[in-house]
């Protein structure tokens, strides 16, 4: 880090500290940081074989003043599904999302694919809390299968075994832990020690795992999001990309302020994830955590069969620096994981993030040293939205009641994102929610430090936790 990258962020910071829109603030902060069309090529394979690259993006909103009912910004799961829910409870309303680079182009187009049923990020948490994370994930996977056996999409979804796997005897309690939610929520687990982890994972690199069926499935990302932003354009939405909001003010109507133009709306739904703080928002309820992952093979069926490893299987590990991993229906392993790193300033340069894609081999190497050798086709690094307890928050812009947001998903949004698009259009129409949810709605989240001190603190959790 540069002396005046350090200095630069100790001024933004204290500006910060000092509150939204002052002298100071204005004086000394850099214009925002574009949130993703700058990142360079993400080279996602789930991207890739969805055709995105080869698509011709939407083109973007170019009109000096647009007024629509309902404004969607951010045009990945949780945009895509508020702006699909509000069209079907708001028929001849005008809804318009704006997206920045293309829909499907942050974490919702580069994650592993697995759309969990029970958030173990809420593992340790009272009770309450693991009920409303399955509450939530159970909405999600819900619409996925609506989206799929309904509404037509095609995203390799299916039903998948789940384990989560300790490497070292010092990951058993986060083993216990993770079992003992489970069991809370009553779902049938079974515990492999070493010797059953090898027959079923052909691997002496396990010391004991939890498998379960719980409801969990695995998919493809970049099918999802392309086909989420086909369905909402079906029922009328105006997608527009490459059309960057860089201001959003509220009152009875909201102001956003694009690139080009401004646009006008009696509500917004702001659905920018790790890429908030960009905005001016949110500035001190998350860290945006750089994660990567990798494509390998495709393996064949005895290589896949040996390791144990399937499409209807996903795993992840207990370690501190997690691995999960998902085999796709042709035999790929997408590989996820081994550390997250927070890049000084909050900057969400997601792309391709070397150091740790390099790490991520060695996983390979170690676990099942007989697929070391299949090609690696593609590594990719994204986003993700982390919030200091792990947990995430649905709601409203404190004195700004027509603008909703959900973010902090931590790293597990897939199910979460999509089911957070439907309550945001669920408590605009006035519906009532499922009591479970209301933990979640509205729910303050803890402060995190702006840089120099954010990026130390990440760095000693990395050490201490
Ligand atoms: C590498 C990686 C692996 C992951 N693996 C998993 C997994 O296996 N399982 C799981 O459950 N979760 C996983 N996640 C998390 C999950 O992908 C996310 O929680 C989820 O996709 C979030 O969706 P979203 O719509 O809220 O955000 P995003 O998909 O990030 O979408 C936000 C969108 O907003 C746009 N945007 C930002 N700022 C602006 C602006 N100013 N104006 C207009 N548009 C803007 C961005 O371009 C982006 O398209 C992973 C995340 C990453 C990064």
């Amino acid at each position: 880090m540069s002396w005046k990258t350090f200095v630069g962020g100790v001024v933004a910071g204290a500006a910060g500290v000092l509150g939204g829109g002052s002298l100071l603030r204005r004086a000394f902060q850099r214009e925002p940081v574009p949130p993703a069309v700058s990142e360079p090529y993400v080279h996602s394979y789930w991207l890739e074989s969805a055709g995105f690259y080869e698509r011709q993006p939407n083109p973007p909103l170019l009109a000096p003043r647009t007024s629509a009912d309902i404004v969607v910004i951010g045009g990945g799961y949780t945009g895509l599904s508020a702006a699909w829910h509000l069209a079907g409870r708001f028929r001849g309303k005008r809804i318009v999302l704006l997206e920045a680079a293309r829909c499907g182009y942050g974490a919702s187009g580069r994650n592993g694919g697995q759309a969990l049923a029970t958030n173990l990020n809420f593992a340790g948490f009272p009770s309450r809390w693991a009920d409303a994370g399955r509450c939530i994930s159970l909405i999600g996977l819900e619409i996925l299968r609506s989206y799929a056996a309904r509404h037509g999409l095609s995203f390799d979804l299916r039903p998948a075994e789940y384990l989560v796997a300790a490497t070292s005897g010092r990951q058993r309690p986060a083993l216990e832990e993770t079992a003992r939610t489970l069991e809370a929520l009553g779902v049938p687990l079974r515990w492999l020690d070493r010797e059953a982890a090898l027959r079923e994972l052909g691997s002496e690199a396990f010391v004991a795992a939890l498998a379960y069926t719980d409801g969990s499935a695995a998919l493809h990302p970049g099918r999802l999001a392309l086909g989420m932003k086909g369905l909402a354009e079906e029922r009328g939405v105006e997608v527009y990309e490459q059309t960057r909001a860089v201001r959003i003010s509220g009152g009875r109507t909201v102001e956003i302020e694009t690139e080009f133009g401004r646009v006008t709306a009696s509500t917004a739904v702001l659905a920018t994830n790790a890429y908030s703080h960009a905005l001016g928002l949110f500035r001190h309820s998350y860290f945006p955590l750089v994660t990567s992952v990798i494509a390998a093979g495709p393996a064949d069926q005895a290589q896949l069969a040996a390791a144990g490893l399937k499409p209807a299987r996903m795993l992840v590990t207990a370690e501190h620096s997690l691995h999960y991993l998902q085999v796709t229906p042709d035999g790929r392993l997408i590989l996820g994981g081994g550390g997250a790193a927070h890049i000084y300033g909050g900057l969400v340069h997601g792309g391709n993030h070397k150091a740790q894609l390099a790490r991520l081999p060695d996983f390979i190497r170690r676990v099942w040293p007989d697929l070391a050798s299949l090609p690696l086709t593609h590594g990719w690094s994204g986003v993700i939205c982390y919030t200091r307890d792990g947990l995430p928050s649905i709601g409203r812009l404190a004195g700004c009641p027509n603008i909703y947001y959900a973010l902090g998903y931590s790293g597990e949004g897939v199910s979460f994102a999509v089911a957070a698009g439907k309550i945001l259009a669920d408590m605009i129409a006035g519906f009532p929610l499922e009591p479970e949810i209301g933990m979640v709605v509205d729910r303050p989240l803890p402060y995190v430090p702006p840089d120099p001190f954010r990026t130390a603190a990440f760095a000693a959790r990395r050490l201490f936790l």
